[in-house]
Parts: C-alpha cells; structure tokens; sequence
C-alpha cells in the first residue's frame, strides 16, 4: 500500500524514540491488525523499561534547553509542523482510516484537526497571557505570569489515534513543555507515522532530541508514565476504568492530570424541533465512526407528541445505512476496532434485552464478502428506560436507545441522569427550552449544543466533560493554562517594606 511506503512505515518497527533517532529496546512485539480487511499491517516493538528511562532522560534533557526558546519561535516549530501535516494529509488520513477503521473522510477530518490545533497554538504562542493587580501596599506591583512545567505525558486512546496527541503536544509546546506520548496499543502505527513527519521539521530546525518522545506499548507503559515523578502532568485519553485507575496513582504523588473519559450523550428532541435536521443529527452521531467516537450519540430523549412519528423516521433511515469498508466513500458505517469489542457489542445487545430493552432495528454480525476481518457490525435501535443498567453504561459501539418525556424538565433530568457528563444538545425551535437546556438549571455536561448533534467539535472551544468523563479540558480557549504553573510576583519599588494587611514588625 502505498500510503504505507511514503510514512515510512515497515513490517517491523522500532517503538521508542525520542524524536528524529530511534532506541532499541526489547519490549514486546504489537502487531496490528487492520479491521478494515483483517490483515495484519505491521509490528511495533513496545518499550522495556531501559528504552523508557533512557527517553524519559533526553525529554528532560531537551526541556532546559526548550524553555528557553522564546515561546513565538517554538510557536514557529508548531507552524511548521502544521505544514508538514498539510503535506502528509492524505497518506496519514489513509493510515487513520486503515488502522483504526473509521471512515476515509473522518481519517482526514482527523488529520486536518491536527493541522487546525497548530495554527491555533502558533497565534497562542504570542497570547500566553497573565493579569496585572493592583497591590494593597503602596509603591508595589503585582502580576502572574506562565511558566512551564516539564515533561508532559500524553495517554491516547484508539479512537482518535492522531488527533488527541496533536491538540495535547501542540499547547504543551507552546507552552514550553516537552512531551511524551504512548499511542494506543490498537493503533501504533498511527505513531509511527506521526514521530517521521514532524522528525523532518525537528532536524531541520535544530530542535532539541527530546522534545517529542514516543513510547510504545500497552498498559504497563501507561502505568510507567503514571507512576513517574519526572512527569508533573499527565493528559490521559481513553476510558473511565482507566482514568479512574491512573488519576489516583498521579494524585497520590501529587501529579497533575488532564482526564478525557467515557461519555454517555443524548440529544433531547422537543416536539418544537426541525425533525429533519433532528434526524440527521441523531443518526450521524449514533452510527459515524460506527458508534466509537466519545461523542457519540448514545440516547435519544423524544417528546411523546413526535416520538411515534420521529422512531419512524429513524427506522427508515438505519434501513439505509450501508455498511463495509470505510476507505470507500460509498459506505456510511464502518467496522469496529476488533472482535473484542464486536463481542463486546453482542453482549451489551444481550443485556439490554434482559434488562427489558425492545429492539426496534436488530443487530447482528456482518458477514460474507467484504466482512472477512469479523468487525463489521450492524447499528441497531433499541427502546429502553434510562435507568436500565446497560443504558448507564458507555458501550462503545452503535447501540442507540430511545426513550419519551412529557416536560422538558423532565427530559433535562434523564439528560442528565447518567454518570458520565461529556456531551448534550437539543432540537428545538423554541427558544425557552433552548435557554433552560443551557443554564445553571440544564445540562450537567462539558459540551451542550442547539440543533447540533452530540458528536464532534471545533478546536477552537475546550473540549471535555464532567463527572465520569473525568472534568479535564483540551484543546482551545483558555484550555492551555492547565499545561503550565502559574507565578504571582510581588515587586516593591518603594524605599519601604510594608507588610500585607497592616502588620508591623519593627526591629
Ligand atoms: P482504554 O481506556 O482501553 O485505553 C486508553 C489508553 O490508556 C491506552 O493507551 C491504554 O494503553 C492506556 N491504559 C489503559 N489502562 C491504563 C492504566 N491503568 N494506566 C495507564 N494507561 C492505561 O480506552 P480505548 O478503548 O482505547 O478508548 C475508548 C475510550 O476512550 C472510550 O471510553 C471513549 O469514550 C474514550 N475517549 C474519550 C475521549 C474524550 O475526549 N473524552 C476521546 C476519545 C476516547
């Protein structure tokens, strides 16, 4: 495949480096497994421990030197890097689509958020702004200012194998951080093909070895980062068991974290909607990236006046959804990353029905030609209470349920009534409902909208969720503050030294 020759990308390769050289290490071989067609792609040798300490070494090597780089020319790197995604696009959006089985357009959605979140860090990177005060004591001056905080973990999760490393090394650098990434152990090529592309713009500008580190592998790998003093923060990707399990083992050492957890998205469908709009809406968000995105549109809340007419809607629409490989555009629905996670779908389907869940469109494995890796799966529709356990529970694949409210307090509440707290919107045309879904009295979650669906955002807002889904916040406003330490400096000009609230102290 030709994608693969113009990344660089082998049948064997090394894991760990550091930004444009490669460390050996013993680790363990991953071998990726395309769910696109079940062929096996390539082999990545994860890190052992000796390859990690020894990057871990360079990246706080190459901070002292990095810092000191005035932010706009580190800005100038990220611009730069930008570039090199611009000219990389279609190959790494192929690998994208290849690896992990989302479809073309989104794999080069992916990447084109990568080239989005540089072109926001670069004018960041001349905004990394503090406030002045207004000191009590006469003749002094107060302000805050940013400084770095070192090394950076990033933790990613299969489903966005690029872009969730692009909007967390982007800000870090700016911010004068170097960082260290552990790529999904389900997509590790995607790292592969990130650390040569930005290795070219590295060399090219003499920037620091260290600066970007790789560090393939699964859990453990995560669980060094986790544990690793030399590591103030770490921005961890993926689901609440893991967050829950990682935040606690960085708390306990005072670390920072940035969490980006499971979500559990709902859109309310007022009887004030534009159902047209609703329904497309809803079955992008439930069935794009075959339901594997955080975004995902896992419920729908229907008011009862529409809900007949609305599920009739819905059942036409899944009726025509094709389903096969996503690097055709004539496919709607793609596979799932692999059999687990297509047993795990089974088994969701099966509780769900126990629970008392009525399925209104069936599920089920595809078969035949051009299902032969085993992971295409069919979205299905099930009607069921919002209490039912599985419905609780973020099952990542394309299950959606549906279910009725009488009061838009009411639909607020189910809206609501989930543990986990990432993404919510609203259809409707009535703009009293529009507000009360938007206020401190309506949606509990990070992200909610009006008349967009629940999948998906911009770069420019942060992005993340509450509760369950962990409270961190990445990528645009003012999400970069949480990569670096903030300083308040007091400076008295004054040939006096008065103390803060009116102590004296005379010697
Ligand atoms: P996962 O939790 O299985 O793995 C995510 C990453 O964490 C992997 O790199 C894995 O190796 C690592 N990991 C696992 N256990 C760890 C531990 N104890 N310590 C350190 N690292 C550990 O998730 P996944 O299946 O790759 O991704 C799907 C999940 O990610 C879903 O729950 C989805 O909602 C979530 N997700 C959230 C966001 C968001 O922004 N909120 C974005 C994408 C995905």
């Amino acid at each position: 495949m030709e994608f693969l020759n113009h990344l660089n990308i082998s049948s064997n390769n090394a894991g760990v480096s550091t930004g444009t050289q490669w460390i050996n290490s013993n680790g363990e071989t991953i071998d990726s497994f395309s769910p696109v067609d079940g062929k096996k792609i390539g082999s990545v040798t994860a890190a052992d421990r000796p390859s990690y300490d020894a990057a871990i070494a360079k990246a706080q090597e190459a901070f002292a030197e990095w810092r000191t780089w005035p932010a706009p020319k580190r800005g100038e790197i990220v611009r730069q890097v930008g570039d090199a995604l611009r000219a990389n696009k279609e190959p790494l959006g192929k690998l994208v689509s290849y690896e992990m089985g989302k479809s073309l357009q989104e794999g080069y959605g992916e990447v084109q958020e990568m080239i989005d979140i540089c072109d926001f860090a670069t004018g960041l990177s001349r905004q990394l702004y503090g406030l002045t005060m207004h000191s009590e004591r006469p003749a002094h001056r107060m302000y805050e200012q940013w400084h770095p905080l070192g090394v950076v973990g990033i933790i990613s999760a299969f489903n966005f194998p690029v872009a969730v490393w692009a909007w967390n090394s982007a800000l870090s650098w700016v911010c004068g951080n170097v960082t260290v990434w552990k790529p999904s152990e389900k997509t590790p090529l995607c790292g592969i093909a990130v650390q040569t592309i930005i290795a070219g713009v590295f060399e090219k500008n003499n920037v620091p070895e260290g600066v970007n580190v790789l560090v393939q592998g699964g859990r453990e790998v995560g669980e060094w980062i986790s544990h690793d003093t030399r590591i103030p923060l770490v921005s961890a990707t993926g689901s609440t068991r893991m967050g829950k399990a990682l935040s606690a083992v960085v708390a306990a050492r005072l670390g920072r974290s940035i969490l980006e957890l499971g979500g559990n998205n709902a859109i309310i469908i007022s009887k004030n909607a534009d159902l047209d709009m609703a329904l497309i809406g809803s079955v992008f968000g439930a069935v794009g990236t075959a339901g594997q995105r955080c975004t995902t549109t896992r419920r729908l809340i229907i008011h009862e006046d529409v809900y007949d007419a609305f599920k009739a809607k819905l059942v036409k629409a899944y009726g025509q959804l094709r389903i096969g490989n996503p690097l055709d555009v004539n496919y709607h629905v793609g596979p799932l990353i692999d059999t687990d996670a297509v047993n795990m779908y089974l088994q969701s389907i099966e509780a769900c029905k126990q629970q008392g869940g009525n399925f209104i469109v069936d599920g089920g494995v595809m078969s035949g030609d051009g299902y032969e890796s085993g992971c295409y799966v069919k979205p299905c529709i099930a009607e069921a209470n919002n209490d039912l356990p599985i419905v609780q529970h973020e099952t990542f694949a394309p299950i959606l349920y549906l279910m009725k409210y009488k009061t838009i307090d009411e639909a607020i509440a189910l809206q609501n009534g989930v543990p986990q707290g990432l993404s919510s919107s609203i259809m409707t045309l009535n703009m009293r409902e529009a507000e009360q879904f938007l206020s401190h009295t309506g949606s509990d979650c990070g992200i909610a909208n009006v008349n967009i669906g629940t999948s998906g955002a911009e770069i420019g807002g942060a992005f993340g969720g509450e509760k369950e889904t962990g409270g961190g916040r990445e990528s645009g406003s003012d999400a970069w503050k949480a990569y670096m330490r903030r300083q308040t400096n007091t400076i008295n000009w004054s040939d006096k030294l008065p103390l803060a609230q009116g102590i004296k102290f005379d010697l």
